[in-house]
């Protein structure tokens, strides 16, 4: 489904991504985990065309995000197909990012309406079956600001979801959140995973990695230093690096 084969991206001189690997088949839940500044959102973000990458490639179900012509030149395809594959692959972010002065069913039916050009009838009956799923039925009408940061972040997923995309990145999506709201956002995310939605998911939420995800990927200084099943890598890590990592964590 995501498909990333040695991709590399500086920022200026600072090389933040250095011949990163990794495979997401369908279905798959996979938790990359790792310490501040090792690469991880940058990395999503080059999933979700967000950031241009200096190399490699990136294949989203099949399709490349990125071509090269015949003398090795990246070309970035046109906004269209960058449309279309941001279309495939939600996003959720750490800072919730809603519209402040559109309702939360407004927040939800907007690109639906804009990007995949559904009728705005269509897109509300898709939101309030979204809110229900994420547990915010009763909201619907309501503002970002009348609402708690973990209903926020609900709103967000169901955001995501009303794109019918193939895969959502999550990137640190409970760290803003007070410790009592977590939960009801990872039981959301939780769901998810177990109807078979691919995820990719940045977290130091290591409870969640190790109950949830099919694959747990450790990242430092811009490399993928390890991955594995939760339980091999949380118990039995292979690298000096994780296992300094887990311990400061653990
Ligand atoms: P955190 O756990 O703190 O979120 P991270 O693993 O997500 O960290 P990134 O945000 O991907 O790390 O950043 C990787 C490196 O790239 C960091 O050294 C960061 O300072 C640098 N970086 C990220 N975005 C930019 C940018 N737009 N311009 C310049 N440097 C950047
Ligand atoms: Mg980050």
């Amino acid at each position: 489904m995501i498909r990333l084969d040695r991709i590399n991206k500086h920022f200026g001189a600072h090389h933040v991504l250095k011949d990163v690997s990794l495979t997401v088949d369908k279905a798959e839940v996979v938790c990359v985990i790792g310490p501040s500044g090792s690469g991880k959102s940058t990395m999503l973000r080059c999933i979700n065309n967000m950031e241009e990458i200096g190399s490699g490639t990136i294949t989203i179900d099949g399709q490349p995000v990125y071509r090269y012509e015949k003398d090795g030149k990246l070309v970035i395809d046109s906004e269209k197909q960058v449309e279309a594959i941001r279309a495939k692959v939600g996003m959720v972010f750490q800072s919730f990012n809603l519209f402040p002065h559109l309702t939360v069913t407004e927040n939800i039916t907007v690109a639906p309406i804009h990007v995949l050009g559904r009728s705005r009838g269509e897109a509300t009956d898709i939101a309030l079956g979204l809110l229900e799923k994420v547990g915010l039925a009763m909201k619907a009408q309501a503002y970002p600001h009348e609402l708690s940061g973990g209903q926020q972040q609900r709103v967000a997923i169901a955001r995501a979801l009303a794109m019918r995309p193939k895969a959502i990145l999550f990137d640190e999506v409970t760290s803003a959140l007070d410790p009592e709201l977590v939960g009801e956002v990872l039981r959301v995310m939780r769901a998810l995973a177990d109807e078979g939605m691919t995820m990719v998911v940045v977290t130091h939420e290591m409870g969640f990695a190790r109950d949830v995800s099919d694959r747990v990927v450790f990242m430092a200084d811009g490399k993928i230093v390890e991955s594995g099943k939760p339980h091999e890598l949380f118990s039995a890590p292979q690298k000096e690096r994780t296992r300094d990592f887990l311990r400061s964590v653990l």
